[in-house]
């Protein structure tokens, strides 16, 4: 079961070349725990960094994170986050199996139960025959895959994606969205899903966080519930699908952003 996340008063700046740069002012927010929430805003408002801050990788100037009643700290040192990026990072002088290993390796787990939880993982993603192959032989939404196999390895209640699929193509993009769904279904974990994609959120979310720029703000909170219970690729057509889209749209005012 995933963790409930409280993002209370957070400030975020930076000094960049003598200057300030406010990237995020007063965020508050509640994720729950067991959903999928999407961070979705134009590039530059602050995404990246609020999964930075919730990580722990980042400390606030002001304010705090709080991971089901602990410091983002503890929670970072619990290991309650697994962070996928938009590019998958794997070594690739390992194989798939050892790159899915690794955070293992880290922890000491002894070699066989390595073998058997990293086997599990790349079974969750449907990748286990590739398990010998190494990354240069996969496509790259199979090497996503392993990226996000590798982040499930010691079962975080917490998968932080920051635009994991922007960087591949529509139909690897529709089948990891799937995959997405099912993996938060199946394991109630907390998603927090970065995009700059209004679509990408509305099939994606249970609800979505829209922020604005300069300095990042939540600018709306939208809760998107279908009717029909299951999100398979066919509800993008229907009405209701295109109704959230335009809502969500609309709290942007007609500023740019890209559809991805
Ligand atoms: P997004 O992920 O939404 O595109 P980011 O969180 O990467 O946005 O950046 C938000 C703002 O903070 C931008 O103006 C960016 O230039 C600035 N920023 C991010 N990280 C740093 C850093 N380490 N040093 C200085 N400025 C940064
Ligand atoms: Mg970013």
């Amino acid at each position: 079961m995933g963790s409930e996340i409280v993002i209370d008063q957070i400030d975020m700046e930076f000094l960049a070349q003598n200057e300030t740069i406010k990237a995020l002012s007063n965020i508050n927010l509640n994720i729950p725990a067991g959903k999928i929430v999407s961070l979705l805003g134009p590039s530059g408002c602050g995404k990246s960094t609020l999964i930075r801050l919730i990580s722990d990788l980042l400390i606030p100037t002001g304010g705090k994170i709080v991971v089901d009643g602990n410091e983002a700290r503890q929670a970072r040192l619990n290991r309650d986050f697994g962070i996928i990026f938009q590019k998958p990072t794997l070594l690739e002088w390992r194989s798939v199996l050892d790159n899915v290993a690794l955070p293992l390796e880290f922890l000491k787990t002894n070699k066989k139960e390595r073998k058997n939880i990293a086997m599990e993982q790349l079974r969750i993603v449907g990748l286990e025959k590739f398990a010998k192959h190494y990354p240069w032989q996969l496509s790259g939404g199979m090497q996503q895959r392993v990226a996000i196999a590798r982040a499930l390895t010691y079962d975080p209640p917490i998968l932080l994606m920051d635009e994991p699929f922007s960087a591949l193509d529509e139909f690897t993009k529709e089948k990891l969205h799937l995959e997405v769904i099912r993996i938060q279904e199946r394991t109630k974990k907390t998603i927090v899903f970065v995009t700059h994609s209004i679509p990408e959120a509305v099939f994606l979310s249970h609800r979505i966080i829209v922020l604005s720029a300069h300095p990042g703000r939540v600018n709306h909170i939208v809760d998107v519930e279908f009717s029909d219970s299951a999100r398979t690729l066919s509800i993008r057509d229907d009405l209701q699908f295109h109704d959230y889209v335009s809502q969500v749209r609309n709290c942007f005012n007609g500023g740019a952003i890209d559809e991805g």
